[in-house]
């Protein structure tokens, strides 16, 4: 059977311990390859690695740190297939997914932060004759970045990219649920020549490998994206600690839609924005609120739409909804919308795993699942799902609708259909959330800041804001006379 092996100082290496975690085809539900199993003996390991490349490559000119992130980038738009098909055995996700979104935006987060670094720029502040100020920005260190399981290549690209323009070394976990584009994002970044210890990358489970990255006392900095109670518990480490900390967290997005919005269109994207990648999308709207007026009918024409999405196995042809990432995912999903019974909603369709046949038999598949007839304010309305499931809501107000769409703890995107233009723009403003999509989702321009408010998250992904992160800023203050 296949073995995943950690990237250290430049090579591919088993972990110390030699020992083994099972990686599942969530398709199938079967093994398929194993990861390693490491500790925080591995990830000094990485450290030390990271620790020794540190001051050759945050000197190194940025022109040169470009030609290897171009490189990189390259490289991945000419593996796509291999790495499209790796990422829908490893997640579940349908391959047209895989090789129109996943992979293509990994390769763009490369050639984005490779040709960014070379826009980028400090201020100066003059004093007039008496003194001039002039900020330097340094690369803070070794940087330890920790990605989840539902965009992996996405994601993690997300963040090892900017980390690396910026001139930090890095030493980076996958989930563990998820690690095998990880593993072939080294073979590249072999391919590409990137020098030894810049990049490290540590396979393994999150309260071992992950905890290690975060309580070390000489990784200064720390990338994360996961779940809000992954986050509160690594700040609660880091914090103390006074590392420098980004937190890309959970959401519970509302999708509201007005009467006067451009029908066909919302329609559409709504299919998408509820149940693109089996609703696991931290960005997904699965509160989709409905002004009065249409509700019968959206209701009558998106229930009768999400019937028709092919459930089957994610390389087929023709399938729109794949495996969900794992077993204890999938019962979590199926708790929820027993949840859902409970708190008095009616399920319009969907709500059960659905069984393939052949190969396919022991997948971890779920029918896409709308609900209605649930207070805005229960717990299937609050808590995240992240699973192929939304609720219908009904409002007559914008006042109304605002308090139920900011009612949870959440705030990281917001979608809004109308054709009304002060209302769109109304709304926009009053909305607690990182991103609001006005007529379209997941449109994405790689400059913009990236992130959410409230148990969202802390701090801001995306264009310069990432390289800010990565790097310190000093002010010199020079006297003139
Ligand atoms: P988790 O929080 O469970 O895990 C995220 C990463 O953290 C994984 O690599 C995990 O390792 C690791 N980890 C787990 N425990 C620890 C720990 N104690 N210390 C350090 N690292 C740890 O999230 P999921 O992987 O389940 O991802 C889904 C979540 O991510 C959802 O809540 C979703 O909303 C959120 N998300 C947010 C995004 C955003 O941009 N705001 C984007 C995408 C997802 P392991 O896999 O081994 O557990």
């Amino acid at each position: 059977m296949q073995k995943i092996l950690n990237y250290i100082n430049g090579e591919l290496i088993a972990p110390q311990s030699d020992k083994w975690l099972d990686n599942y085809n969530p398709a199938t539900g079967k093994v398929y390859s194993l990861i390693p199993d490491s500790d925080s003996a591995d990830v000094e390991a990485a450290y030390t690695a990271a620790k020794a490349a540190f001051p050759e490559w945050s000197t190194l000119s940025k022109d040169k740190r470009s030609a290897y992130l171009l490189k990189i980038a390259a490289l991945i738009e000419q593996h796509l297939d291999r790495l499209a098909l790796a990422e829908s055995m490893d997640n579940g996700k349908p391959l047209k997914l895989a090789k129109t979104v996943d992979i293509p935006r990994a390769a763009s987060n490369f050639h984005f932060y490779g040709t960014a670094i070379l826009h980028y720029a400090s201020h100066a502040h003059s004093m007039e004759d008496t003194a001039i100020n002039y900020t330097l920005r340094q690369p803070v260190g070794v940087a330890g970045c920790i990605s989840p399981w539902n965009l992996p290549l996405y994601l993690f690209s997300w963040k090892v990219a900017p980390a690396l323009a910026a001139g930090c070394t890095v030493v980076a976990k996958p989930s563990e649920v998820t690690p095998m584009t990880a593993y072939l994002l080294s073979e590249i970044c072999i391919e590409a020549g990137l020098p030894k210890g810049v990049f490290n990358i540590v396979h393994g489970l999150g309260g071992k490998v992950g905890s290690a990255i975060v309580s070390h006392k000489d990784i200064p900095l720390i990338s994360f994206t996961g779940g809000t109670a992954t986050g509160k518990h690594i700040a609660g480490i880091a914090a103390p600690m006074f590392k420098k900390l980004s937190l890309e967290l959970g959401g519970k997005n509302p999708n509201i839609i007005f009467a006067d919005c451009d029908y066909e269109k919302m329609l559409a994207t709504t299919l998408q924005s509820s149940f693109a990648n089996q609703g696991q999308i931290c960005l997904c709207g699965s509160r989709i609120f409905i002004e009065r007026p249409l509700y019968e009918k959206f209701k009558t024409d998106f229930v009768s739409r999400v019937k028709a999405l092919k459930v089957g196995a994610p390389q087929e042809e023709g399938t729109k909804v794949g495996a969900v990432v794992s077993q204890p995912h999938q019962e979590k999903i199926l708790s929820y919308i027993e949840l859902a019974k409970q708190e008095g909603g009616t399920v319009l369709t969907g709500g059960n795993k659905v069984i393939l046949e052949g190969d396919y038999a022991g997948g971890y598949y779920i029918d896409p699942t709308v609900i209605e007839g649930l207070d805005f304010n229960c717990r299937t309305n609050q808590e995240e799902i992240f699973g192929p499931v939304v609720t219908l809501t009904p409002f007559d107000t914008e006042e109304e609708v605002l308090k139920m769409a900011n009612s949870t703890t959440y705030g990281l995107a917001s979608i809004v259909w109308t054709e009304h233009l002060t209302r769109a723009h109304r709304m926009a403003n009053q909305i607690h959330a990182g991103i609001v999509w006005i007529n379209c989702w997941l449109l994405r321009d790689l400059r913009t800041p990236f992130g959410g408010v409230k148990a969202s998250g802390v701090g801001r992904e995306g264009g310069f804001e990432a390289l800010d992160f990565f790097t310190e800023p000093k002010n010199v203050c020079v006297k003139l006379k």
